[in-house]
C-alpha cells in the first residue's frame, strides 16, 4: 500500500534562484554582467518552457523563490499562481545560511515571509534551505514560522516528522538528494572550477533508474530543479521524457508538496 491516498508520491520541485544564484556566493557578481545574465535566464525565458511543459502534463508543482525574486517578478508569480503551483520559502537573498549571524538568519526568514504574503496573499507552507545548509537557529524558526513540510534533508527515501531539539514538531520532511538534482549535471561557470555539463539523455535515465528503484520499494521521490538549467531546451526534454516514464505506471501521484506533505502528515502524526 502506498503512503499517500493518492498513490506513490512524486515532487517535481523548482528553486527560482535567477540571479540570486550568483549574488548568494558573491555580492560583487552584481558587476558581471554576463555572469548575472546567466540568472536572468530563469525569469527570461527558462521558467516559461518549464510552465509550458508542467501545463502540456496537466502537473502542478512546487516553486521554491527567494524573496528578492519574488518582489523583482511578480508577473513570474501570477503565471505561477495562475497554472495552479505553490509559492514556497526559500530565504530571501539566497546568502549561504553558514555565514549569517542568528539575527541575519531571522531577517531572511522574515523578509521573504513578507515579500510572498505580499506577492501571493497566502502564508507560505514549505521552506527550503539556499545551498543545503542550516543550523539549530533554522530549525527553530522552522518551528516559529509553523510551516508544514520543509525539504531539505539527504537522509532518507521516505517523509518524516523533523525534530527540534529533540521533540517532534508538526513539520513533515521531504527529503532529496543531489542525483535528484539538476545543477550538478547542468551548472556550468568558469567560476565554478571541475564542472563539467552532463549529457542530458544521460540525467533522464539517472532519474529514471532512480524512480523505477523507489517505486518498486514504495517509497518516494523528490526531484529539486532550477528553471536557469532543466528550463534550457534540452533540459525541458529531460523534464518532459522523465514525466512521460514515470506515467507508465498507472498509481504515481505527481503533486504539489504542501498537498502530498498533508496527505502524508496524518500517518506520521499517528506513529510520532
Ligand atoms: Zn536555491
Amino acid at each position: 500500500m502506498s503512503m499517500t491516498t493518492k498513490g506513490f508520491p512524486l515532487m517535481l520541485s523548482f528553486d527560482l534562484d535567477c540571479e540570486t544564484m550568483w549574488t548568494a556566493r558573491d555580492p560583487e557578481a552584481r558587476k558581471r554582467p554576463i555572469l548575472m545574465s546567466q540568472g536572468a535566464y530563469g525569469w527570461k525565458r527558462g521558467v516559461w518552457r518549464v510552465l509550458d511543459v508542467l501545463r502540456r502534463y496537466e502537473v502542478k508543482s512546487t516553486f521554491f523563490v527567494p524573496g528578492e525574486v519574488v518582489l523583482a517578478h511578480q508577473e513570474v508569480i501570477d503565471a505561477l499562481l495562475k497554472d495552479g503551483h505553490e509559492i514556497a520559502h526559500h530565504s530571501h537573498t539566497h546568502r549561504w545560511i553558514v555565514s549569517l549571524s542568528p539575527e541575519e538568519e531571522r531577517e531572511e526568514m522574515e523578509l521573504a515571509q513578507q515579500a510572498i504574503i505580499r506577492a501571493t496573499g497566502q502564508v507560505p507552507r514549505g521552506w527550503r534551505s539556499p545551498a543545503a545548509e542550516l543550523t539549530d537557529v533554522t530549525m527553530d524558526l522552522i518551528k516559529e514560522y509553523g510551516f508544514k513540510y520543509s525539504s531539505n534533508f539527504f537522509d532518507d527515501d521516505a517523509p518524516y516528522l523533523l525534530k527540534v531539539r529533540g521533540a517532534h514538531i508538526d513539520c513533515v520532511e521531504l527529503p532529496f538528494r543531489y542525483i535528484n538534482t539538476d545543477s550538478p549535471y547542468f551548472q556550468f561557470s568558469k567560476i565554478l572550477p571541475g564542472r563539467t555539463i552532463t549529457s542530458p539523455p544521460q540525467v533522464l535515465d539517472t532519474w529514471s533508474w532512480e524512480f523505477d528503484t523507489l517505486h518498486a520499494e514504495d517509497r518516494m521521490m523528490v526531484v529539486a530543479m532550477h528553471p536557469e538549467f532543466i528550463g534550457q531546451p534540452s533540459g525541458s526534454t529531460v523534464l518532459a521524457r522523465f514525466i512521460e516514464h514515470v506515467r507508465k505506471q498507472d498509481n504515481v501521484w505527481i503533486g504539489r508538496c504542501d498537498d502530498i506533505a498533508a496527505d502524508i502528515r496524518a500517518n506520521l502524526l499517528a506513529d510520532a
